[in-house]
């Protein structure tokens, strides 16, 4: 009887908890003819289309398929593509595969979504139902640390992140959390594949179509395990003691780009926590200014993982205006905020730096007053690295809707943001190239800095809202809707 191994989010051959006993139980009385550990991915664009997954982030997913295939073909573990028409077709998918391919073991990784998480109990109880005899294990592999020990005194969830992450730390840095898992199978793939012929048919797409450049997209963002090692390795070696000073400044290029790899599991936080440990001599809360900053936004991926595990969408009492030509024009980089339309650069690369992210999204919501949930769908259209979880996070957070976000009478002044965090404009003169040629100072409020006739030869838009008024007329719904007012 075979293994099967049910590929995710989790496209990683090393440090997968999953794979690796999947690999083990495969080798469980030697490999005999009838014992094989077979992969397999399902692809279902209904899933892609419901989660809002840009077509650059599924390219990336299927370019790191096919890397992954690779890494399983020298591994001898064939590698079934399947495809789900429809998203309840995937529970029978699994079911024709366990039973065409005489499988007695399933394994995955647990993802941590609700509908992942409802998907995977469906096809749990039909194999329990049909196929009582086979044996599901499902690994969580994404924490770091068994979530149920990163509980308060009275066994709950934390609500608040610095608790979290104190509590967290000090299990991660318990050694048992902190080993990475390397040893896989050696299941013989030709007679697999002679036997189950039919199955091996399909192969992973190569690509998947976008509209961005093909080629600079593969260059910006290659696939695979040995990439994403190699950008982590450069990472910490080079730029990462530096961290907490350049990761908030947009042009520098002072962050690790790895989040796409992290979101689509070919490489996993605990590969990344290794790494900065082994590099801040051990240390995980202290140590390395820069090392330290960076494993703490690690912290925030995980907590924020675990947080939407829980997730109910809150009723909603702000009442947003339904201001579409003000969502467009903020969509295309033209509010006439200089610092706000550079967001652009999400668009044009699949890609926004963070400090971009939360200057955008609360520009969107403080000042246009539109409702968050509109934001997050367009960035999870267009993030090479979408991810539920964090990008929820991170717009709860910046519209002070989250647990714990930033408080609701917090607001970004564009400007003042612009000019602490991208003093020269460097940011806004790459991504609004009509302003290049103004200066340091007037880069940051053109339409002020600039008499009305040169302002209008730039051919840049004039400010679409006036940001105190704005900033007035939020507080004044936050304040009615949280009934403070
Ligand atoms: P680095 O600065 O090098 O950080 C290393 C890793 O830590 C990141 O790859 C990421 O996995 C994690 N991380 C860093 N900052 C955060 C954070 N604030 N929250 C959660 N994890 C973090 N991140 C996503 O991965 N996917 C998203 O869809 C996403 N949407 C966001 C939406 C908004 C409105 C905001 C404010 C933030 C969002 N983030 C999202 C978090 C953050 O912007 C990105 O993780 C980061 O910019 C990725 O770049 P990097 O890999 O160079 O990060």
């Amino acid at each position: 009887r075979n293994a099967l191994m049910w590929f995710r989010n989790d496209l990683r051959i090393r440090d997968n908890k999953a794979l690796y006993a999947a690999s083990m139980r495969s080798k469980v009385g030697g490999t005999g003819n009838n014992h094989f550990l077979i992969a397999l991915y399902i692809i279902s664009e209904e899933e892609w289309a419901e989660h809002d997954e840009a077509p650059v982030k599924i390219d990336f997913w299927m370019r790191n398929l096919v890397t992954l295939k690779a890494s399983l073909d020298k591994l001898a573990i064939p590698l079934v593509v399947k495809t789900a028409r429809k998203k309840t077709d995937v529970v029978k998918v699994v079911e024709e595969v366990v039973e065409g391919m005489g499988v007695s073991h399933v394994f995955w990784s647990q993802e941590l979504m609700v509908d992942e998480r409802k998907r995977d109990r469906v096809v749990r109880e039909a194999l329990a139902r049909k196929h009582p005899s086979v044996y599901v294990e499902e690994h969580e592999d994404q924490l770091v640390v068994p979530a149920e020990d990163v509980r308060t005194k009275t066994g709950n969830p934390y609500a608040v992140f610095t608790p979290f992450y104190n509590t967290w730390c000090k299990l991660v840095e318990t050694e048992s959390h902190y080993l990475e898992i390397t040893e896989m199978s050696d299941a013989n793939p030709l007679k697999a594949k002679e036997i189950y012929v039919e199955y091996f048919k399909a192969k992973p797409p190569s690509s998947h179509p976008h509209p961005l450049d093909v080629d600079e997209m593969k260059r910006r963002y290659p696939a695979g395990e040995d990439e994403a090692h190699a950008r982590l390795d450069k990472f910490v070696q080079e730029k990462a003691k530096k961290y907490h000073q350049g990761r908030d400044v947009p042009h520098q290029d002072g962050t690790s780009m790895l989040s796409p790899y992290l979101n689509a599991g070919v490489l996993s936080t605990r590969q990344c926590i290794v790494a900065a440990r082994i590099a801040n001599k051990n240390k995980i809360q202290s140590g390395d200014d820069g090392l330290k900053t960076w494993i703490k936004e690690l912290g925030w991926r995980v907590c924020l993982l675990d947080w939407i595990r829980a997730f109910q969408p809150k009723t909603e009492r702000v009442q947003w205006t339904d201001n579409n030509e003000h969502f467009q024009r903020w969509t295309e980089g033209k509010t006439g905020f200089p610092i706000v339309d550079a967001g652009k650069q999400l668009k044009a690369t699949g890609y926004m730096h963070n400090r971009l992210r939360m200057i955008v999204a609360c520009f969107l919501v403080k000042d246009l007053l539109i409702n968050w949930q509109q934001g997050e769908k367009y960035f999870m259209n267009n993030l090479i690295d979408g991810d539920l979880a964090s990008n929820n996070g991170g717009w709860q957070w910046s519209a002070s809707t989250g647990t714990d976000s930033q408080p609701y009478f917090r607001v970004f002044n564009p400007l003042l943001q612009s000019q602490r965090y991208d003093p020269k404009g460097e940011y806004i003169r790459r991504w609004v190239p009509e302003l290049k040629s103004l200066t340091d100072k007037q880069i940051h409020d053109p339409s002020q800095a600039l008499s009305p006739k040169d302002f209008a030869k730039l051919g840049y838009s004039k400010p679409i809202v006036e940001h105190a008024k704005a900033k007035a007329r939020y507080l004044e719904e936050f304040k009615r809707a949280l009934g403070l007012s």
